[in-house]
């Protein structure tokens, strides 16, 4: 199961929210970048011109890739925002995504958010939990692993890595 920040999950979806009520149907987007032990949402801009859209920035994108990738982290997906539809990969999200990749879909009405995979053109959905920020105060040389609400032990599986160039679609 993929672990979230819940303090990342709960900015992005307030920013979400107030991003679509600025503009109605406007949506925010960004990368998911795995840190090996949870995924962390990577805002970028949104270059669509039409609502109801995003698009990356081809440059943006190569520059988090580049900066992920120097501290031995991977962008393993993308995220963005649904301001009315429910967080269900449209076709046109599907068709752009890299394949094997995640996505993840705030709901601005629902103010929740889905995990997908997409492969083969098709999406799956995927578990999610949260995981607690992991604090390294300077006197505990013990504590490194979060646990989660439910009391589960964070485990970040291993994903195959996503091809930095396809990233950029
Ligand atoms: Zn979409």
């Amino acid at each position: 199961m993929h672990m979230l920040l819940k303090s990342e999950f709960a900015r992005l979806l307030r920013e979400a929210v107030r991003v679509s009520r600025q503009s109605p149907g406007t949506e925010i987007c960004g990368l998911l970048v795995d840190t090996g032990r949870h995924l962390r949402f990577v805002q970028t801009r949104n270059n669509s011109r039409r609502r109801g859209g995003f698009a990356f920035s081809a440059q943006e994108v190569r520059r988090v890739v580049a900066a992920v990738k120097t501290s031995g982290q991977e962008v393993v997906g993308t995220f963005h925002s649904h301001p009315v539809g429910l967080p269900i990969p449209g076709p046109s999200d599907v068709e752009h995504a890299v394949d094997d990749s995640l996505m993840f879909l705030f709901d601005c009405i629902g103010r929740g958010g889905r995990l997908w995979n997409i492969r083969d053109g098709r999406a799956q959905p995927t578990r999610y939990g949260f995981a607690q920020r992991s604090h390294r105060p300077p006197n505990d040389g013990v504590e490194r692993t979060g646990t989660s609400r439910s009391g589960q032990s964070q485990v970040v599986r291993q994903r195959r890595l996503v091809p930095a160039a396809n990233a950029e679609r």
